[in-house]
């Protein structure tokens, strides 16, 4: 396998396409780990709430891998927002990773109702500065949010982890952080899996490259710029996941995924999560 990175707005290079961990225990999250970096996935996404970061660091610290050369991101919870609570919880996720830093911290969601997150970003900043994050950003931003963080603090988000799949492909924010220089990371990338790879024109497509429906989605997310990553605990479906850098999607493929945009998230929505 190749990897693709992107550089990021402070310069650091992150690898394209990553490995989600969401809803896989700890135990489970110790394979799924192995497996996928020794299938040559160089990035891992976790977060405080998927209670897996303990198997996830003892994955890195297991693999034939460097900790260089693997891209760590966690995530501060909602519970969490505020200065201090914020430098705590960094405390604690970089305790149960087994390690002395993390490639990207990010804000989990805004929850605007709370309206910590211009404070838990100061913490953020901190942490950035002392070398310990080597880039901060956010998740589940909206024009609104992002908007406000980027007007009262110094640091501009590297990324938005947003909802992003070809039912939901969120064309507006995808601009709208573009045009503040912030990449954008699409969650449930494969729209975690259901109704979306059984789609029509998506075997159409998976079969006249001679790949697969979900190897489809991820190539559409790499072509558009997007940084993806696609979660899953078979060390087949880990393989096949990665197996997309010998093959592209011409202007007609990429046009009729556009098609299958219906504007309707599946998980929850920003505005109201908390
Ligand atoms: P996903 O879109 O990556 O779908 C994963 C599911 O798709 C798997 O459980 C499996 O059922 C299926 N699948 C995977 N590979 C397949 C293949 N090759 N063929 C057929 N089916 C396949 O869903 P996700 O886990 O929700 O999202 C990916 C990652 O995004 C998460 O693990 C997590 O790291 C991140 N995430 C972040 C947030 C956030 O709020 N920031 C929210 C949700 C997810």
């Amino acid at each position: 396998t190749t990897q693709q990175h992107l550089t990021l707005n402070n310069g650091l290079r992150m690898p394209q396409l990553g490995f989600g961990v969401w809803q896989v225990e700890d135990d489970q999250a110790y394979e799924a780990v192995s497996a996928a970096l020794q299938s040559g996935y160089r990035s891992v996404d976790t977060a405080r709430i998927y209670e897996n970061e303990t198997g996830v660091g003892r994955a890195l610290r297991d693999a034939d891998v460097a900790r260089e050369d693997v891209f760590l991101t966690t995530k501060l919870w909602n519970s969490d927002h505020g200065h201090d609570e914020t430098l705590k919880a960094f405390d604690a996720s970089l305790e149960r990773l087994g390690t002395d830093y993390v490639d990207l911290y990010l804000i989990h969601w805004p929850v605007p109702e709370q309206d910590r997150y211009v404070e838990a970003w100061r913490a953020m900043e901190k942490i950035y500065a002392d070398g310990r994050a080597k880039a901060i950003g956010v998740s589940n931003f909206t024009a609104r949010t992002l908007g406000r963080l980027l007007d009262e603090t110094d640091i501009v988000p590297v990324l938005n982890q947003i909802e992003l799949h070809p039912y939901f492909a969120q064309g507006e924010m995808r601009a709208f952080n573009a045009s503040n220089n912030v990449a954008t990371e699409a969650w449930s990338p494969l729209g975690q899996g259901k109704e979306l790879l059984g789609e029509p024109v998506l075997a159409r497509i998976a079969e006249k490259h001679g790949k697969t429906a979900a190897q489809v989605v991820i190539r559409w997310h790499l072509q558009l710029g997007n940084v993806v990553i696609p979660k899953s605990v078979t060390p087949s479906r880990i393989k096949e996941n990665i197996d997309v850098f010998d093959f592209a999607l011409d202007a007609t493929d990429m046009n009729d995924i556009a098609g299958l945009d219906r504007g309707g998230r599946i998980g929850a929505d920003p505005a109201t999560m908390n």
